[in-house]
C-alpha cells in the first residue's frame, strides 16, 4: 500500500471534542482504530465513557441556552454552514485519505462520499432561511400562528460504513434548525468525525454547538441515549441495536429517528435489459464491498433471463481483485474488520450449508500476495430459497443472493416477504410495470433501472423495521425541529 500514514497533524484532533477543546477522557483510557486494508494500527483516539458524554451533553445544553446559536440570524447561520462545505471541498484530498485509511473504502468512493457531504452542507445552508410557521384561519377574533422551533440538544449515533456522509447527514439538517449537537461516531472509524469538528469550529461555530465524543457504544453510546438532558437521538445502525435504542429512550421519552438494516430486494423481469441489469445488480451489492444499508443483496430474476443475467454478473465478480485503496484505479475494497469478515464467512458457511449454490468467490482473499487486511472475494450464491437465512437476513458484505421467479405477482411476494422495507430496485423497459413495482414495493426508497443514486433534497428512510424518520430533503427538518403554536386576542 502507498504510504498509509494519517495526512494531518493528529496531535489534537485525536482527542474528544467538547465545548470548543480537544480533551483526553476523563478515565484517561484510548482506544486503537486499524487501516482494514492492512490490519495495521493507523491511530489512537480517546475512550470516551458516560462521564465525558455528560460534560459534552452539558455543553451542549449550555450553548442552546445561550442566544448566540438558535437566536443566530437564520442567514448567518447558514452562511456558517455553507462555510463548512467550503472548508471540506478545499480539504477534500485530505479527508479522501482519512476516509480511505481508517474505513478501506476505495478512494474513488470516498470522493464521492466528500461531494455528497459538501452537497448536503449546502443544501441545509439554504433551509435556514426558509424554516418558517403558519398563520391558521381559526374561529373567533384570535390570531393563531406557528413557530418552528429546534428540539434542543441532539445525540448521533452514526455507524462505520460512511462515517463523514453519515455525520453529516445528521448535523447539517441538526445544525440549521439550530440544534445542538453530540456526535458519537462508530468505534472503527472515528477519525472524519474528529476533523468535522475542527472544520465546524473553524467555520466558526460557537462552542458547545457540536461535540464529538468516541467511544464505543456499549458505553459512551449507552449513555448518550440515557441522558435524561438529551432531547433527540438521531441514529443509524444496525435494527438490533435500534431496538435497544427504543427502549432506552423510553425512560426519557426522547424523540428518535432510526436508519437501521435492509435486505433490498432488486427484481429483474423478463423484458429488462439484461446488460443494463446485470451491471446494475453488480454495483447494487459490491459498492462499498456490501456494506451499505441499501445494498441489492436480494436478487430475484426472471427464469427466463436468469442464465444470462448470472453469467455477466459471475463474469464482473471474478474481475474484481483487492487494490490499494488509496489507487483511484481500485474498485473494492475490504472489509471494515476482522469481526465483521468473520460474521460475513459465517453466513457464507450458512449459504453453503444450507444448499444455495456458490458460483462466485466464498473466500478470503489477499492483499498484496498475503493474508492480511479484511479482504473478501465478490461473493455470489445461486439457487436461494425464500427461506434460507441467507434470503433473510442482512449480511453486510460482498454477498450477493439469487433467487428466481415464474411471474410478476410471485417477485413481488418474494420481494415484500422481509421483516425490513428499505429499498428496492425494479428492472423492466415497460413503464406500467414499473410504476405499479414502485407503488406495490414495501421500501422507503424504490430504484427503476438504475440503484444507489441519492441527492441530498430527496427523502431516505425505511419502511417495516428498517426505522422510521426521513433523512435529507425537507422532510429532515420535522426531525430537528417541534411545532409551537401562539393564540393571541385581538380583542
Ligand atoms: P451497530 O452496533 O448498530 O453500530 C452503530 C452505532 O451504534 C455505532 O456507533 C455503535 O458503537 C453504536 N452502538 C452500539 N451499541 C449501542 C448501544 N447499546 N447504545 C448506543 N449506541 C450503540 O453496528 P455495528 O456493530 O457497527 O455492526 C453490526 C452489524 O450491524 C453489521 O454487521 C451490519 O449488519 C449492521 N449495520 C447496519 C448498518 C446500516 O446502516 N443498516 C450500519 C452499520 C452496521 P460501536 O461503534 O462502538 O459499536
Ligand atoms: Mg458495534
Amino acid at each position: 500500500m502507498e504510504n498509509a500514514t494519517i495526512p494531518v497533524d493528529r496531535t489534537a484532533q485525536d482527542r474528544l471534542f467538547i465545548n470548543g477543546e480537544w480533551s483526553e477522557a476523563a478515565n484517561g483510557k484510548r482506544f486503537e482504530t486499524l487501516n482494514p486494508a492492512t490490519g495495521e494500527v493507523l491511530a489512537e483516539v480517546a475512550e470516551g465513557d458516560a462521564a465525558d458524554i455528560d460534560s459534552a451533553v452539558s455543553a451542549a445544553r449550555a450553548a442552546f441556552r445561550t442566544d448566540t446559536w438558535r437566536r443566530m440570524d437564520a442567514a448567518d447561520r447558514g452562511a456558517l454552514l455553507w462555510r463548512m462545505a467550503d472548508i471540506i471541498e478545499q480539504r477534500a484530498d485530505v479527508l479522501a485519505r482519512i476516509e480511505v485509511l481508517d474505513n478501506g473504502k476505495p478512494i474513488r468512493e470516498a470522493k464521492i462520499d466528500i461531494r455528497q457531504s459538501i452537497d448536503a452542507l449546502r443544501y441545509y445552508a439554504g433551509w435556514t432561511t426558509k424554516l418558517h410557521g403558519a398563520t391558521i384561519p381559526v374561529r373567533g377574533n384570535l390570531l393563531n400562528y406557528t413557530l418552528r422551533e429546534p428540539v434542543g440538544v441532539v445525540g448521533a449515533i452514526i455507524p462505520w460504513n460512511f462515517p463523514l456522509l453519515m455525520a453529516v447527514w445528521k448535523i447539517a439538517p441538526a445544525l440549521a434548525c439550530g440544534n445542538t449537537i453530540v456526535l458519537k461516531p462508530a468505534e472503527q472509524t472515528p477519525l472524519s468525525a474528529l476533523e468535522l469538528a475542527a472544520i465546524g469550529a473553524e467555520a466558526g461555530l460557537p462552542n458547545g454547538v457540536f461535540n464529538v465524543v468516541t467511544g464505543f457504544g456499549e458505553t459512551a453510546g449507552a449513555a448518550l441515549v440515557a441522558h435524561p438532558d438529551v432531547d433527540k437521538i438521531a441514529f443509524t445502525g444496525s435494527t438490533a441495536v435500534g431496538r435497544i435504542i427504543m427502549r432506552a429512550a423510553a425512560g426519557s421519552l426522547k424523540k428518535i429517528s432510526l436508519e437501521l438494516g435492509g435486505k433490498s430486494p432488486n427484481i429483474v423481469l423478463a423484458d429488462a435489459d439484461v446488460g443494463a441489469a446485470a451491471r446494475g445488480a453488480f454495483s447494487a451489492i459490491f459498492y462499498n464491498t456490501g456494506q451499505c444499508c441499501t445494498a441489492g443483496s436480494r436478487l430475484l430474476v426472471h427464469e427466463s433471463v436468469r442464465d444470462e443475467l448470472l453469467s455477466g454478473l459471475v463474469d464482473r465478480a471474478g474481475k474484481m481483485q483487492p487494490g490499494d485503496p488509496l489507487d483511484s484505479k481500485t474498485r473494492f475494497g475490504p472489509l471494515i474488520s476482522q469481526e465483521q469478515l468473520d460474521r460475513v464467512l459465517g453466513y457464507v458457511e450458512k449459504g453453503r450449508a444450507e444448499g444455495a449454490q456458490l458460483v462466485a468467490g466464498g473466500s478470503r482473499a489477499q492483499y498484496e500476495g498475503e493474508d492480511r487486511g479484511f479482504w473478501l472475494q465478490p461473493t455470489v450464491f445461486d439457487g436461494v430459497q425464500p427461506d434460507h437465512v441467507i434470503a433473510k437476513e442482512e449480511i453486510f458484505g460482498p454477498v450477493l443472493s439469487v433467487l428466481s421467479f415464474s411471474d410478476e405477482d410471485e417477485a413481488l411476494a418474494l420481494a415484500n416477504a422481509s421483516e425490513y422495507g428499505l429499498a428496492a430496485g425494479v428492472w423492466t423497459q415497460d413503464v406500467k410495470k414499473a410504476h405499479r413495482f414502485a407503488r406495490d414495493l414495501e421500501a422507503g426508497t424504490v430504484w427503476i433501472n438504475t440503484y444507489h443514486p441519492g441527492d441530498a433534497a430527496s427523502p431516505f428512510g425505511g419502511y417495516k423495521q428498517s426505522g422510521f424518520g426521513r433523512e435529507l430533503g425537507e422532510y429532515s427538518l420535522d426531525l430537528y425541529t417541534q411545532i409551537k403554536s401562539v393564540w393571541v386576542d385581538l380583542n
